[in-house]
């Protein structure tokens, strides 16, 4: 069995574990990444990239059908659009290969050694790969976990047949007819609303009592009013109780007790995401666990000295750019550097239609958290950009302390606010306060001068409202 030893070791190539190998080679750091599947992770692969790639599909489809339709208030008009699906999810694969070949490329040019197969723990410093030329086993002084997420299954309703995850979803080449969604949460509602748009009769399953329960009500009712637009049927409260006896459908408990069967070509169940430890080893190692996630300090060290975890494999938030900048943050620790997790935010965003962004504290966490609190909230329907492109639903809200006047949350719901996530994200870690926002030019006409508006707003001095 050939051996390999190197300073740093990377289980898992997703954006946690790539970003991490690559930062650790900047740094001259002797690294080695392994990877079971392809680089990139579920995010590049399966997750972030391609079900933005088929929203942005589903978006052009509907625009056509609509302007076929006669729908647009400007005349324009057009005759009646097809899609093929097939040749839509082999450019959203194009667009997957490019980045896969981005990513070995950059851990190349940082020196960081890539080992194909899958990492298995024999003691704390100790990993043995299976590769297709045989095993290898790996020592490093330092070990990075970043071996992400995957689907959650119900025991009841199993992934295979008609039962699709997000990443069968992502491979359809035939338009679902009638899609049944479990889960009316982040995956569920953008490759719900996405389909929907494309032309499929779109049902969500939803077992609390709203969707996208991460989000207050006044965000995600321009939400809820768009799905009612595209005749997506929700419903609340409700269980899946399995697939009906000839397999054309789902059973479910309604919220008054009932048993209902809902017809479905397929059935698309995004309940959450559980992290991948299976086969690692864990039992050879003594972490302290949150559930099933690993436990982490605020430098992402686990329990064991020398041993730490990135990215979904740790909880929530599941999201690809908190994952990057653990990642980042764990080689600059590896390389001796004075670093600790001190981010005051990490921007949250549904690719819903509208789009929502959620930055810092919602008004009802700055409450609880004891603040006084000065909310400002500007709608899009008094923003001459967001008329020109005939998207006025929404708003921006801006949650300041009373007195310092320091901003703790940033919100927003409209079309292209996830592209403002940028700017929000800013003022947070900058410590903003309402005057610097509102101080601060923003370019007309735009939708971003939603910003300064609410921050004025909160002022008491909102100028076009
Ligand atoms: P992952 O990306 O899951 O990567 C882990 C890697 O480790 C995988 O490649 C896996 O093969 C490998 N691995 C696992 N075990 C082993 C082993 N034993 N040996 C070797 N390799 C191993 N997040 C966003 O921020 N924005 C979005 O828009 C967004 N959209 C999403 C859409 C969908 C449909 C899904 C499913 C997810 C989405 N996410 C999004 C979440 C995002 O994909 C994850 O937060 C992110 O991928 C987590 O990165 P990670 O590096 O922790 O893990
Ligand atoms: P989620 O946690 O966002 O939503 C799951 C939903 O399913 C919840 O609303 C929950 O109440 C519901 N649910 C759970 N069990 C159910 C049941 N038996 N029947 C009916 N409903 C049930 O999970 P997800 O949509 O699977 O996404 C997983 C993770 O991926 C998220 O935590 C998120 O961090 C990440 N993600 C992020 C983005 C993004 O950043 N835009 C996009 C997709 C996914």
């Amino acid at each position: 069995m050939t051996e390999i030893t190197c300073k740093l070791l990377v289980i898992g190539a997703g954006p946690g574990g790539y970003v991490c190998a690559i930062r650790a080679g900047q740094l001259g750091i002797d690294t080695v990444i392994v990877e079971s599947t392809k680089l990139g992770g579920s995010c590049l692969n399966v997750g972030c990239i391609p079900s933005k790639a088929m929203i942005h599909v589903a978006e052009e489809f509907e625009k056509a059908a609509d302007a076929a339709a006669g729908r647009t208030p400007f005349g324009l008009t057009a005759g009646a659009p097809a899609l093929d699906l097939k040749q839509a999810v082999a450019w959203k694969d194009g667009i997957v290969q490019r980045l896969n070949n981005g990513v070995a490329a950059l851990l190349r040019k940082a020196k960081v050694k890539i080992v194909h197969g899958r990492a298995r723990f024999r003691d704390g410093k100790t990993v043995t790969v299976e590769t297709e030329t045989g095993p290898r086993t790996i020592k490093a002084e330092a070990i990075v976990i970043a071996t992400g997420s995957a689907p959650v299954e119900l025991p009841f309703l199993p992934f295979g047949g008609n039962v699709i995850s997000s990443t069968g979803a992502l491979a359809l080449t035939e338009l679902p007819k009638r899609l049944v969604v479990v889960g009316g949460g982040y995956i569920g509602l953008e490759l719900g609303t996405a389909f929907a748009r494309m032309g499929s009769k779109v049902m969500v399953v939803e077992a609390m009592d709203r969707i996208l329960p991460l989000y207050d009500t006044e965000l995600t009712g321009p939400v809820s009013k768009r799905l009612t637009a595209l005749g997506v049927e929700v419903l609340t409260g409700a269980k899946a109780l399995g697939p009906t006896a000839k397999g054309d459908g789902l059973r479910i408990e309604t919220a008054d007790g009932k048993e209902r069967s809902l017809p479905a070509d397929k059935v698309l169940v995004t309940v959450g995401r559980r992290p991948v430890t299976d086969g690692l080893g864990l039992e050879n190692l003594v972490l302290d666990m949150d559930g099933r996630f690993i436990r982490i300090g605020e430098r992402c060290e686990t329990s064991m000295r020398g041993i730490y975890a990135i990215g979904d494999v740790t909880g929530e938030p599941m999201l690809a750019h908190r994952a990057m900048a653990q990642g980042e943050m764990v080689a600059e620790i590896v390389a001796g550097l004075p670093r600790a997790w001190d981010k005051r935010g990490i921007a949250a965003i549904c690719f819903t239609d509208p789009e929502i962004v959620s930055v810092g504290l919602s008004p009802e966490e700055a409450k609880r958290a004891g603040h006084e609190l000065k909310i400002g909230q500007f709608p899009f329907a008094a923003n001459g950009r967001a008329m020109t492109r005939h998207g006025e639903a929404g708003f921006v809200r801006v949650v300041a302390q009373a007195g310092s006047e320091l901003v703790l949350g940033i919100q927003a719901v409209g079309q292209g606010v996830s592209e403002l996530s940028a700017a929000f994200g800013l003022a947070i870690e900058m410590g903003a306060t309402l005057q610097d926002i509102a101080g601060t030019i923003h370019a007309h006409p735009t939708l971003g001068e939603a910003f300064p508006e609410a921050a004025m707003k909160a002022l008491g001095h909102a100028l076009h409202i």
